[in-house]
């Protein structure tokens, strides 16, 4: 059915009124699904001063511009992030639309760019993918390959192997969550072979991040690290004297753990107890760590040991990769095709 201009125009503008509707809702998901909170009951009131807010004060992105982020009746900022996604939801409706048209690939684009911006958010809180996302992700995939049977079910599978064997070393070598593997597993489902097209441009704009905020945390990290080299230095040290726990003359371990808003965790689980000479006494560094770096958000270390020595404490950051491998699948879903075929032309 062809339509004029004017209701493209028209379809295009509801698509990003839609979008900012859904934009809103995904802040209070972002916000509350992690907290078991629930989304529907509470009404929406202001974090500083809980004044319940009024319809016009919750009208998506103009509330926020003509308020100049401020609360309207405490003055208090707002974070623009609310905004923002918002704004974002809008604008990847529209693009849908406008791809898309009216039609079953626009009806999935909303589901699968809503998942997206909310495990970005969620990601970027929390540090991780929520499970039921990477489920919903593959849920559209396996049902696609009845509803788009024009990329056939066993492309979708191919892809989503080659995705988990890449990813599991991935994971393996550090630096990728089991959340991002699922993510990406369901992906290739949805996608076939596109999803290389969402690898690259994840991969490529994450690494980048990576790397520019690798410089940004290097003393930062060395910090941390040498905080927990003088910890665990006295903590051993105990360990020795008082004969409890420690590993034996020439022989190697690591300690792993992570710290995650200001709680440190070991995983003692990954002790190679045979090293080990008696039961260290866990309680104590855990609570030595607690106690003194109670102000990092995120990252993780590993304290080499060797005989009676600490030899060294490794310190790094965590980064957050949802968001990018998120832009990935939505740009290889609504472009894929053309970036498939761009590079399939290098070779011709
Ligand atoms: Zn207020």
């Amino acid at each position: 059915m062809p339509i004029n201009l004017t209701m493209h125009i028209f379809y295009a503008v509801i698509a990003f009124i839609f979008g900012s509707v859904i934009g809103s809702f995904l802040n209070v998901v972002i916000l509350r699904t992690p907290l078991k909170q629930s989304i529907i009951t509470e009404p929406s009131h202001c974090f500083s001063c809980g004044h319940r807010l009024a319809w016009y004060d919750m009208f998506p992105i103009f509330s926020w511009i003509f308020l100049r982020g401020r609360c309207r009746y405490c003055k208090a900022k707002i974070s623009p992030r609310y905004m923002i996604i918002e704004a974002i939801t809008a604008v990847a409706y529209c693009l849908a639309y406008l791809r898309f048209g009216l039609s079953l690939e626009l009806a999935y684009s909303a589901v699968l760019f809503a998942v997206l911006i909310v495990l970005s958010g969620i990601d970027i809180d929390h540090f991780e993918i929520p499970y039921w996302c990477s489920i919903t992700v593959a849920v559209l995939g396996i049902s696609a390959i009845f509803v788009f049977p024009e990329t056939p079910w066993h492309e979708r599978l191919i892809s989503a192997g080659i995705v988990i064997v890449l990813f599991g070393i991935l994971v393996l070598v550090g630096g990728m969550g089991g959340g991002d593997l699922q993510l990406m597993a369901g992906a290739s489902l949805l996608l076939g072979y596109k999803v290389f097209a969402a690898l690259f441009i994840g991969i490529f704009f994450g690494a980048i991040y990576g790397a520019v905020k690798k410089l940004r945390d290097k003393k930062h990290e060395k910090e941390i690290s040498e905080k927990i080299h003088e910890l665990v230095n006295i903590w051993y040290k105990n360990q020795l004297d008082q004969n409890v726990g420690f590993v034996t003359e020439g022989h190697e371990d690591i300690i792993v753990g992570s710290i995650s808003d200001g709680n440190p965790d070991i995983e003692w689980e990954f002790l190679e107890e045979k090293v080990w000479k008696g039961l260290p006494d866990k309680a104590a560094l855990s609570r030595s760590l607690r106690d003194n770096i109670s102000d990092e958000r995120e990252g993780g270390f590993r304290i080499y040991i060797r005989g009676d020595e600490i030899k060294k404490v490794k310190y790094s950051r965590r980064m957050v990769f949802g968001p990018f491998l998120a832009v990935g699948i939505a740009a290889a879903w609504l472009v894929g095709i053309f970036i498939i075929a761009w590079y399939m032309s290098l070779f011709h």
